[in-house]
């Protein structure tokens, strides 16, 4: 697959995704993390969006709840170049109904080079990296070049 630079602006677009029973990890995490999440615009699942928004007293673009298509719906943004980094506290211990949707989004961030953190860990090691709040090249799937092969 031939590649091209994408660039990202220093204000990055975060998506936000726990499951139940990493609601509250994920709530704790992001208030310790509270004033780097400020300086950039916060997507979420439904529920989880709620829990954030109520935690950190600010605004989440909140699409529906991950059962219900949330997963895709961020999925699908990262495919439109919309998501630069995607914190996904997905739990390890519970079968989920959108297991299928959950492996859908970690492959799409994994196509799309997108940071992906599936734990407080490697959320704090993402979320304290320089590179959150400069702008950056990412390398991304080139479309064009994909798409003019595809139909020669
Ligand atoms: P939720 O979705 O934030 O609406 O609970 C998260 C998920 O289960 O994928």
């Amino acid at each position: 697959m031939e590649t091209k630079l994408s660039a990202l602006n220093s204000r990055k677009n975060i998506a936000l995704v726990a499951h139940d029973n990493m609601k509250s990890v994920l709530s704790d995490w992001a208030q310790t993390n509270r004033d780097t999440l400020a300086e950039h615009n916060l997507y979420a699942t439904g529920t989880t969006g709620y829990r954030i928004e109520k935690t950190l007293n600010m605004p989440v673009y909140k699409f529906v709840s991950g059962p219900l298509g949330g997963d895709q719906q961020i999925g699908a943004k990262i495919s439109e170049g919309e998501i630069d980094i995607l914190i996904f506290f997905w739990d390890p211990f519970e079968p989920m109904p959108h297991d299928p949707d959950v492996k859908a989004l970690l492959r799409l961030a994994a196509a799309w080079n997108i940071p992906v953190a599936c734990n407080p860990a490697s959320a704090d090691f993402v979320i304290t990296s320089p590179l959150v709040s400069e702008a950056y090249q990412r390398d991304i799937p080139d479309y064009d070049s994909y798409i003019a092969e595809r139909i020669k």
